[in-house]
């Protein structure tokens, strides 16, 4: 479908609990927990699934989510 997403989230791991609310609320469902190194973790295993709602960043009771934005340069800062 080609949707244009104008931020992408960056989760923070060392904040990151590994709750799962984020999972749960990511409407295409492209967050999963996944294990790295002896914790669970949140990760964006589909990012161009991605819509950029940033559903899962306000969710996030830990503040483990940034919505990076996208811009037309690439410059994300
Ligand atoms: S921004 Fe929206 S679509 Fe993207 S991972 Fe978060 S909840 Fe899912
Ligand atoms: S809601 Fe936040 S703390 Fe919980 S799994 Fe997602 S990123 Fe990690």
């Amino acid at each position: 479908m080609g949707t244009e997403r104008k931020a992408l989230p960056a989760i923070d791991t060392t904040r990151c609990t590994g709750c799962g609310w984020c999972v749960a609320v990511c409407p295409p469902h492209v967050i999963s927990l996944g294990v790295q190194q002896w914790r669970k973790r949140a990760l964006v295993h589909d990012e161009p699934g991605c819509t950029g709602c940033a559903h899962c960043a306000v969710r996030c009771p830990f503040d483990a989510i940034a919505m990076v934005r996208l811009t037309e340069t690439g410059a994300t800062r």
